[in-house]
């Protein structure tokens, strides 16, 4: 386990690998990182608490290959302005799995995230959104909603914006996305493709969205001319050192 110790007087001292030692949790435990965890208190003699932790586990990794299925309803809301949403803190992660079992009751396998009157999009699951589409304008643009304060700033997210912004071949847009603008941008074939961004999938092409009592089909390009297979693969090779970048250095 990587530890770097770090105190108000010494700040941060230097890194050491080390073994687990005695830990009486995990430090993977799910519980730990996503706040999946309902404690319950039980009271004791002498004020001692006996904790009981649930940790479910989520169908949360598996959807890479034939794409995420996604439910929306503007009914729940992962995230709001003056929240916690746009920090990776564990207490969002616990509140979102009513609207996830849900979801799973519907056949999908994430929640598409909504916000406010104009069911603005905001993320899949825990993923960053990015949409490719031909805009209300006509002009080819890689689209994700802003940091405004109910987006998590994904590292994710911000390489596909730097990496696709470089390429300078479509317009690359920090900017909010609708249902609506969605749903008529399907009519008119204007979507090429729409994808989730995270750490654990890096990239998830998204293939149906469950709207109210429709099931969206997103289109997809076919393997050699997709957008998210060509940013996927220029991130790992960045990641494993094929492609030399300022975003690597050795250690
Ligand atoms: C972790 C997470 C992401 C993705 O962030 P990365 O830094 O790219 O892994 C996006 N949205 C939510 C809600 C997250 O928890």
């Amino acid at each position: 386990m990587l530890t770097i110790e770090w105190s108000a007087s010494e700040g941060w001292q230097a890194p050491l690998i080390k073994p687990f030692g005695n830990l009486s949790l995990h430090p993977a435990c799910s519980s730990l990182h996503y706040a999946i965890q309902q404690s319950l208190g039980v009271k004791k003699a002498a004020n001692a608490l006996l904790y009981v932790i649930l940790c479910p586990v989520g169908s949360y990794f598996n959807s890479q290959t034939d794409g995420l299925s996604l439910w929306a309803d503007p009914k729940y809301t992962r995230a709001w302005k003056g929240g916690t949403g746009n920090y990776k803190m564990g207490g969002n992660y616990g509140c979102s799995l009513f609207a996830q079992y849900e979801a799973e009751d519907h056949g999908c396998q994430q929640v598409l995230w909504l916000y406010g009157e104009d069911h603005q999009i905001t993320e899949a699951g825990t993923m960053n959104i990015f949409l490719h589409w031909i805009n209300e304008d006509g002009e080819e643009e890689l689209a994700t909603p802003p940091l405004d304060g109910i987006i998590l700033p994904g590292v994710t997210r911000q390489s596909i914006l730097e990496l696709t912004g470089k390429w300078g071949e479509f317009k690359v847009t920090e900017r909010y996305l609708t249902m609506s603008q969605l749903c008529s941008a399907l009519q008119q074939l204007r979507v090429k493709e729409a994808f989730g961004s995270g750490t654990a999938c890096m990239i998830c092409p998204i293939r149906h969205i469950v709207y109210q009592g429709e099931n969206l089909h997103i289109p997809c390009q076919d393997k050699d001319s997709q957008l998210s297979s060509r940013i996927a693969k220029e991130l790992t090779d960045i990641q494993h050192g094929r492609t030399p970048s300022d975003w690597t250095f050795l250690v």
